[in-house]
C-alpha cells in the first residue's frame, strides 16, 4: 500500500520520471533526501545543488531545503540568514532579476512577485535543535522522574535526577521528527536534508532503540511493583506520553530505513581522514539499515596543467578507489574541484546543473597509473619566521576533520620533542591518524616512536574506556546487591535500574573518557608537554555542554550512591567520587592560560573564515585560549598559472581569517604530498611561516 504521501505524488503529471545519465535524479518517489559526512566537505554545498536541481526538474514541486548542522553553514551558503520558518530562497534573486531588467520602468516591481514560479521552488529552513528541545523537554524529563519506577534503595527523585542527564541525543532527533512532519504534513513534496555531524547523525540513529528499551524497563518495573504475574495499573499519563514519543521515533527511524522513500547520500573529499571517516559512516550506517545511494566525492581535481597540479590529482587517486571498492552497487560520483566554491544562488545552480549531467564522474575517471607524488622539498627559508609554539604544558591543535589537524599536531610534537625532551601525543579523534602520520604504530598505550629521544604517542580508544569502566562499576554494583534482600530468582529492581543507568550514559561520556586519559597525563611529570589532536567534535562546538551533560550526570550517580553508603553502595560512591576528583584537575588545566593554549587549524578555503571564526568564539566563551590560527596547506609558489591563483586564492583566506578573528596566523604550505614519517614531519614544521609580519609582532 503506497502511503498517502506517496501516491499524491505519483498523481503529479509535471514530475518526470527516469534515470538520468550518471545521476539518479528524480527517478523515483523519494521524498527524504539525506546529505551526510564529515564536516567541510562539502556536503551542505551538495544538498543546496541537489535541492535547486530537484525543483528545475519538477518546477510544481515544494522542496524543503534544511540544514540540522548545527555549524549553521546553510546559511553561509546562500547568503541569506535562515530560521526555523521555511523561507523562499528564490524569491529574492528572482526579484531582484525582474527589476534589473525591469530597471527603465520602476513600476515593475510588482510583475517580479508573479514571475516566480506558481507554487513550486525552494524553501530553506536551519533548525536548531536546541531551541526545539526546550520546550519538550519540560514535559519529557518530568514524564521520565514520574515514570521511572522506584526500588528499594533508589527513590523516584534520584532516578529522575539520572534520567533527566541522559538527554543531550534527544536533540537531533527532535529536530529530524520536526522535518518529517514538515513532510508529511503535505507542505513539502520532497526534503532534502543537511545532516549533523557523522557522530550526531549516527546517535540519532540509535536513539529510538535506547528509548524503548527504556520503556521497557520502566513497564517491567511497574509490573513487578503492581505484583508478581498480576497486571499493572492503566499506564499513567506521562507513561503514555513517553510511550507516544518512542512509537513516533520508531515510525520516523523506519521511514528513513524505507528505500522507496528515502535516500542517504554520503559525501566525502578524495583524502585520508575523510576516507577513514566514510568508509567507517558507511558500514556504520549499513549496520542500521539506512539506503545509501551513492558515494559523492566532491573537489575531484581535473587533467589539466603542471606537475604540480597532476600531483595534487594523483594525491586523491587511491582514496577514490578505495569508495569504489566500497560495494559495487552503490555509484561513487565525482564532482570537480571548482577554483571558486559555488557559493549563492547564482553559482550554485549552474553547479547543480553541471553535476547533475554526470559527464563530470566520466571525464574526471582516474587512470590505474595515477598515484600519489614526491614530497616537494620544503623551502629551507620561509618569508617570515613562525611564532614559536605556545609555552604551555597542554597543546590542543582543533578544528575541522580533515583539515590537517594530526600533520600538524605531529609536526609540533616531533620538533617540540627534539628540542626539549619528552613529549606526549594523544589523538582523541575517533578516526585516529596519527599511527599514519608517524608511519608508526600506535595503540590505546603510550608508545614511544622509532626514531625520537622521548616522542610518546597514544590513540585514546574512547568508546573502549567507558565499557571498561561501565563493566568495573556493575561488577561492583552486583556485588553490593548480593546481600540485599530478594523475592525468589528475581534481580532487586535496583539492580535492575542501576545496569540499565549505565546503559543509558548520555553522549559525552566519550569526551569524558578523553578528559580522564588526558588528566593521567597531565599528572605524570614526566612528559614536558602534552600536544593534543583533537577530535573534531570540537569543531561541532557541543563538546563542553556534552562533557557537562556527563559529568552532571556522574555527579548525580555519585549522590544517590552515597546516600547509601551503608548499604554497600559505598565502595562504588568513592570511585566515583575519585573520578570525579581526577577530571576536575584537567578541568581546572583546561581553563588556566599558564597550562593550556589551543591552535585552531583551517585551510585557506571560502567558508573556513566564518567557520574558524565561531570556533574561535565558542572556545573563547568558555574561557579558553586561543593562541592562533593555522592555516594549512596553502599551495608553495609556482610558475603556473593555476597553481599561482589557487595559492592566491589560499592566502586572501588567511587574510581573511586574521581580519576577521584578529588572532595571529602561521601558514603551513602544502609540500606536495601529506607528510608523514619524522623526516617529513621535521620538513613540513620548519616550513610553517607568519602569514604577516605584524601578527609576528603581536604574538611575540
Ligand atoms: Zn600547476
Amino acid at each position: 500500500m503506497p502511503s498517502p504521501r506517496l501516491s499524491r505524488i505519483g498523481r503529479r503529471p509535471a514530475a518526470p520520471v527516469g534515470v538520468k545519465e550518471g545521476h539518479v535524479f528524480m527517478s523515483d518517489a523519494r521524498v527524504l533526501h539525506f546529505f551526510g559526512g564529515k564536516g567541510g566537505v562539502g556536503k551542505t554545498t551538495l544538498a543546496a545543488a541537489y535541492a535547486l536541481r530537484l525543483a528545475e526538474e519538477a518546477p510544481k514541486e515544494k522542496v524543503l531545503l534544511v540544514s540540522l548542522d548545527p555549524v549553521r553553514s546553510l546559511s553561509d551558503l546562500l547568503n541569506k540568514k535562515l530560521s526555523a520558518k521555511p523561507v523562499k530562497v528564490e524569491e529574492d534573486e528572482a526579484a531582484a532579476a525582474a527589476a534589473r531588467e525591469a530597471k527603465p520602468e520602476p513600476k515593475g516591481k510588482g510583475k517580479a512577485a508573479k514571475a516566480t514560479k506558481a507554487d513550486g521552488g525552494v524553501w530553506a529552513m536551519e533548525v536548531e535543535p536546541a531551541a526545539l528541545a526546550k520546550g519538550f523537554l519540560a514535559k519529557y524529563v518530568p514524564a521520565l522522574q514520574k515514570a521511572a519506577v522506584k526500588g528499594q534503595h533508589l527513590t523516584e527523585e534520584d532516578l529522575g535526577k539520572l534520567y533527566g542527564q541522559a538527554t543531550p541525543g534527544l536533540e537531533e532527533l527532535l529536530g529530524l521528527l520536526h522535518v518529517v512532519e514538515l513532510a508529511d504534513s503535505g507542505e513539502f513534496d520532497r526534503v532534502v536534508v543537511d545532516t549533523a555531524p557523522t557522530s550526531h547523525t549516527l546517535r540519532l540513529f540509535d536513539m529510538p532503540v535506547g528509548l524503548r528499551k527504556f520503556l521497557g524497563i520502566v513497564k517491567a518495573g511497574a509490573e513487578r511493583a503492581a505484583g508478581k504475574g498480576k497486571k499493572a495499573a492503566a499506564p499513567s499519563e506521562e507513561q503514555l506520553f513517553l510511550e507516544e514519543f518512542a512509537a513516533k521515533a520508531e515510525k520516523l527511524l523506519g521511514q528513513l530505513k524505507d528505500p522507496a522513500r528515502s535516500a542517504f547520500h554520503l559525501v566525502t573529499l578524495a583524502e585520508p581522514v575523510p576516507e577513514a571517516q566514510t568508509r567507517m559512516y558507511f558500514a556504520q550506517l549499513r549496520e542500521r539499515g539506512i539506503p545509501v545511494v551513492e558515494v559523492v566525492v566532491n573537489q575531484v581535481e581535473d587533467k589539466e596543467g603542471c606537475t604540480a597540479c597532476l600531483g595534487r590529482r594523483g594525491l586523491q587517486a587511491p582514496h577514490v578507489r578505495k569508495y569504489q571498492a566500497l560495494d559495487k552497487n552503490v555509484p561513487v560520483h565525482l564532482v570537480l574541484k571548482r577554483e571558486v566554491a559555488p557559493r549563492g544562488l547564482e553559482l550554485l545552480k549552474p553547479f547543480a546543473r553541471e553535476w547533475a549531467s554526470g559527464k563530470e564522474t566520466k571525464t574526471m575517471e582516474f587512470a590505474a597509473s595515477e598515484g600519489p607524488p614526491a614530497l616537494v622539498r620544503a623551502p629551507s627559508m620561509p618569508p617570515i619566521a613562525a611564532p614559536p609554539l605556545p609555552p604551555t604544558r597542554l597543546i590542543f591543535f582543533v578544528g575541522q576533520g580533515g583539515v590537517g589537524k594530526s600533520s600538524c599536531a605531529a609536526a609540533a610534537a616531533v620538533t617540540l620533542t627534539e628540542k626539549e625532551g619528552p613529549v606526549l601525543l594523544i589523538s582523541t579523534d575517533p578516526a585516529h591518524s596519527l599511527s599514519d602520520v608517524l608511519q608508526s604504530r600506535l595503540t590505546d598505550v603510550e608508545t614511544q616512536v622509532k626514531g625520537t629521544k622521548g616522542l610518546y604517542a597514544r590513540e585514546l580508544d574512547m568508546a573502549g574506556w567507558f565499557s571498561n569502566l561501565r563493566k568495573r562499576w556493575k561488577e561492583k554494583a552486583e556485588k553490593a546487591f548480593e546481600g540485599a534482600p530478594k523475592t525468589g530468582n528475581e534481580v532487586p529492581t535496583d539492580l535492575l535500574l542501576f545496569r540499565n543507568l549505565l546503559d543509558a550514559a548520555p553522549p559525552g561520556i566519550d569526551e569524558l573518557a578523553a578528559m580522564s586519559c588526558l588528566t593521567d597525563a597531565l599528572v605524570q611529570e614526566r612528559f614536558k608537554r602534552i600536544v593534543v589532536d583533537g577530535a573534531p567534535m570540537v569543531s561541532s562546538m557541543r563538546v563542553v555542554e556534552l562533557t557537562d551533560t556527563a559529568r552532571g550526570w556522574f555527579t548525580a550517580l555519585h549522590g544517590v550512591l552515597s546516600k547509601y553508603k551503608s548499604k554497600g553502595l559505598g565502595e562504588l560512591a568513592d570511585d566515583m567520587a575519585a573520578f570525579l576528583k581526577h577530571i576536575k584537575r584537567f578541568e581546572d588545566a583546561l581553563a588556566s592560560p599558564n597550562e593550556s593554549r589551543f591552535v585552531v587549524v583551517t585551510r585557506g578555503e571560502d567558508l573556513a573564515a566564518a567557520r574558524s571564526e565561531r570556533l574561535v568564539e565558542y572556545l573563547k566563551e568558555r574561557k579558553l585560549q586561543v593562541e592562533r590560527v593555522l592555516v594549512n596547506r596553502v599551495g608553495p609558489k609556482a610558475d603556473c598559472p593555476k597553481c599561482e591563483n589557487r595559492r592566491k586564492n589560499e592566502l586572501n583566506a588567511a587574510k581573511v581569517i586574521e581580519k576577521k578573528i584578529g588572532l595571529p596566523v602561521t601558514v603551513a604550505p602544502a609540500l606536495g604530498r601529506h607528510p608523514a614519517g619524522l623526516r617529513e614531519l621535521k620538513a613540513f614544521r620548519t616550513a610553517w611561516y607568519a602569514l604577516s609580519a605584524t601578527a609576528k609582532t603581536k604574538a611575540a
